[in-house]
């Protein structure tokens, strides 16, 4: 490609919205251009980049036996009613009409639509196991999107969907999976850990994340020095549970208007000091309530619980009272002095943290808001809410550590949370009707290719690794108003092709320095000058990486390539 053909218009200057390094590179160097909170265009940069991620799942997916599909983002609102999702997702699932009046989500995953696929066309248990992905776009409208491609409320997933006859063929599977992932992530460069996910008392073994881990994670991790030990440990967003049934909702009334705790209760159940407690605090951040826990004098701000107050609840506090109360900035959540009024505030949140725990431990007892499935918790390393830094490890193997994590998958056992209400059976070999066992395993697609860019920069631009880059080569005529560079670099753009290099040509007739500028900025690996040396035949090999210069003759270039 030729750099005077190709769009992608570079920014000298800091967009002013652009809070963290990736948003900022990705937007500055071209890559892709916001067109609504969290709504972006991928131009043709950041397109190329995006393929060779997709590329690369592909790939390790189809190795591990899972087969692409597509399935349509707008979704049947009947399907979502029959899962019980449609009542319970909340403000995260876009709804729309069609022109009949006929209801529909489009698709933030697509369990409700995989499951009765499979229902329909799948009826004997000589066709399980079965393992499908597709690779697609999704909606979520996120109540705050931001740092670009990391927390869209449009963007590309890849959501992959298991059905078995029995546990024993999920557990298989699910491994097969976490191994994918594993060479998926390493593939990418990225610096991840997969951590026991939910770790609030947690589904352990049956739910794995795959965190980056980078200090502009929205998760917190404890992991261990010695072992592959590493678990999530905030905790997920809870609110009171959702509109249930029969039995269930009988149950449901009982935790809210019975089990309203005092904190030596709370402390009680929790089976820690009520000194550790104390200083939990509740405050609205964006009308958002959440719960602070700070133990002992260890803040750990990022343990929060999101929406544990259902919205007439919220007027226990208003955003203005809270936040003069804590002396902090609306949305700020740092670390805050705790007054009278606070504690207060905070007793009473601590009565609502106890119910939505006890909500969400049972089974077939959801949280508003979460995936079903994804909330009931049972861990096999006990509570690890209240973990703290130098704890020994729950393996027995070195001591905890902490670090913050971006969530770029996730793999779960979901059991028979949707094939049960779904209808998802088959006939077993005895010919007895069954229902089927899923699994579910999540990749955010444009999330993984902005961690890449948020974990590869520096202060001239962004730096990709080489099986991610838009290019294999950024090859430069310094001045290609000289004939003898233009030429030379005409030639040699020629010749790298047919060697079968993808090489981005920067044959502007701009000023040198801008097209170094606008090559470090775009971070291909590998940049070949043709500049004064030209007529002796001598280009320049640069590694962006390294900044590492060396000279080297044309008739050794493709060589060197390499
Ligand atoms: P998060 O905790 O960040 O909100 P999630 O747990 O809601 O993510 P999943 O339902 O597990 O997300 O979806 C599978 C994957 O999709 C996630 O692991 C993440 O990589 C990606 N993803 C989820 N939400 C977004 C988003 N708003 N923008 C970009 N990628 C996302
Ligand atoms: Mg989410
Ligand atoms: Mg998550
Ligand atoms: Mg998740």
């Amino acid at each position: 490609m030729k750099q005077s053909r190709l769009f992608a218009p570079t920014l000298r200057e800091v967009p002013a919205d652009a809070d963290v390094v990736s948003h900022q590179l990705l937007l500055r160097a071209g890559f892709i251009r916001q067109n609504a909170a969290g709504i972006y265009s991928f131009l043709p940069l950041g397109k190329k980049v995006l393929h060779k991620v997709e590329t690369i799942i592909r790939e390790e997916m189809e190795n591990a036996g899972s087969n692409e599909l597509g399935m349509p983002a707008l979704q049947l609102a009947e399907l979502w009613q029959e899962s019980g999702r449609w009542y319970s997702y909340g403000p995260e699932l876009m709804r729309l009409k069609d022109r009949h009046g006929r209801e529909f989500a489009l698709g933030p995953t697509h369990e409700e639509v995989i499951t009765s696929l499979i229902r329909d066309e799948v009826k004997s248990y000589k066709k399980l196991p079965l393992n499908l992905f597709q690779i697609q776009t999704k909606y979520r409208d996120e109540k705050r999107p931001r740092f670009g491609l990391l927390r869209g409320r449009e963007f590309i997933m890849k959501d992959a969907y298991s059905f078995h006859a029995d546990k024993e063929s999920l557990d298989v599977t699910y491994e097969g999976m976490k191994e994918a992932y594993k060479a998926i992530f390493s593939r990418c460069g990225l610096n991840f850990r997969a951590v026991l996910a939910d770790s609030g008392a947690i589904g352990g073994k049956d739910n794995h994340e795959f965190m980056v881990l980078s200090d502009i994670g929205e998760d917190l991790i404890a992991y261990s020095t010695e072992s592959d030990f590493a678990a999530n440990i905030e905790m997920a967003p809870v609110n009171t549970v959702y509109e249930a049934s029969g039995e269930e909702k009988k149950e449901l009334e009982k935790v809210k208007t019975d089990d309203a705790k005092t904190i030596e209760e709370v402390a009680a159940y929790l089976n820690i000091e009520t000194s550790q407690i104390i200083k939990s605090i509740l405050f609205i951040a964006d009308g958002e309530p959440v719960l602070v826990l700070v133990r002992g004098d260890h803040e750990v701000n990022d343990i929060k619980v999101k929406n544990i107050l259902g919205a007439d609840q919220v007027e226990l506090a208003s955003a203005e009272q809270t936040h003069s109360t804590m002396g902090c900035k609306p949305g700020n959540i740092g670390p805050v002095a705790v007054s009278e009024n606070v504690k207060v505030i905070a007793d009473t949140a601590v009565e609502y943290l106890v119910n939505a725990v006890i909500g969400a431990n049972e089974q077939n007892y959801h949280y508003k808001n979460a995936n079903h499935g994804k909330d009931f918790r049972v861990s096999q390393f006990g509570d690890l809410r209240f973990i703290q830094e130098g704890d020994p490890s729950p393996d027995g193997r070195g001591s905890i550590q902490f670090a913050k994590g971006i969530e770029v998958g996730h793999v779960f056992k979901l059991g028979q949370v949707y094939s049960e209400p779904l209808n998802a059976a088959f006939l077993d070999e005895n010919g007895k009707n069954q229902v089927m066992t899923m699994g579910c395993y999540g990749i955010g697609v444009s999330r993984t290719l902005a961690a890449v860019a948020e974990e590869n920069n520096d202060e001239r631009g962004l730096i990709w690794p080489v099986a991610l880059s838009p290019f294999d080569v950024h090859l430069i005529a310094a001045n290609s108003k000289d004939e003898v560079q233009a030429n030379l670099g005409e030639k040699l753009y020629l010749e790298l092709k047919a060697a079968g290099y993808d090489c981005l040509y920067d044959d502007r007739k701009e000023r040198a320095g801008v097209k170094f500028a606008d090559a470090d900025l775009i971070g291909i690996p590998l940049r070949v000058t043709a500049g004064k040396k030209a007529a002796e035949g001598i280009v320049e090999l640069k590694i962006r990486k390294t900044g590492d210069v060396t000279e080297i003759h044309v008739s050794e270039l493709v060589e060197a390539v390499k």
